[in-house]
């Protein structure tokens, strides 16, 4: 399982092309693509409505504020516009603290069993905090170059917790379910496990107690979410079909490779 860690962390070398063309999409590595090119929002927790989510439009109007100097109409055009978008800024902001601290909460409360899927959670637990550090850092360097003084700045409201939950949710499951469509797991307790993680996430994230076992749950998810379906192949060890795009046996766990 020490391999694990690096692939999920690391550039995926073994996974590019056309393994990822599929249902499921690596969230953290397209995150850190974003954090790479400079986006605000690499998680996609929440789109801007006012094209403000790239750090470089940001510092660049920033830079011309502090180069207008000598032109005080230009100058305060450029501050207002960049005034204006705190309330979003502010927004994002807020809702990446919540985002942690529900990451937080799953992996302090959820008592997983596998690295594969704590692996997933400590990197987007960490995208989340880092995320949130560099909007800090951005408010900070606006509030440094522009007199904001005691205007106040307007409250947008948050998305609503359950809302950002689903999300997360979504991307977790995502990532998991690439590793799994690209056959990592190595054996059945394995896959069992990986499937009880994924699910008492499942339940958690989306506050259901489901009455069911847990493969039945992440099985419902996967159709639900997802719209996997069942192909014609079968498991070569209890005969149940598989679903297509998933090599693992979701009732007995065989890895049909
Ligand atoms: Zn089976």
């Amino acid at each position: 399982m020490v391999g694990l860690k690096v692939l999920i962390i690391g550039r995926l070398p073994m996974m590019g092309g056309a393994a990822f063309m599929g249902l499921f999409s690596d969230y953290l590595e397209e995150n850190r693509d974003r954090v790479g090119s400079g986006e605000i929002d690499p998680c996609l927790i929440l789109s801007s409505n006012y094209g403000f989510n790239n750090y470089d439009t940001v510092y660049g109007s920033l830079d011309k504020y502090v180069e207008y100097a000598n032109n005080i109409k230009a100058q305060n055009e450029i501050g207002k516009e960049l005034i204006n978008n705190l309330p979003e800024l502010e927004k994002i902001k807020a809702e990446y603290l919540v985002a942690s601290k529900i990451m937080l909460k799953c992996l302090n409360n959820l008592d997983l069993q596998t690295e594969l899927v704590s692996d997933i959670l400590e990197t987007l637990e960490k995208q989340l905090d880092q995320a949130y550090k560099q909007i800090c850092k951005l408010r900070k360097d606006i509030d440094n170059k522009i007199k904001i003084g005691s205007r106040e700045i307007a409250v947008l409201p948050l998305e609503p917790e359950s809302s950002i939950q689903k999300r997360l949710l979504k991307q977790i499951m995502n990532c998991i379910l690439v590793h799994m469509s690209n056959g990592v797991i190595i054996n059945t307790s394995e896959c069992r496990r990986v499937i009880n993680d994924a699910s008492n996430i499942i339940r958690s994230l989306l506050m259901e107690n489901y009455a069911w076992p847990n493969k039945k749950v992440f099985a419902y998810y996967l159709e639900k979410q997802f719209q996997a379906k069942k192909g014609k192949t079968r498991c070569k060890n209890c005969g149940e079909l598989l679903y297509r795009e998933i090599p693992y046996c979701i009732n007995c766990f065989e890895r049909n490779l």
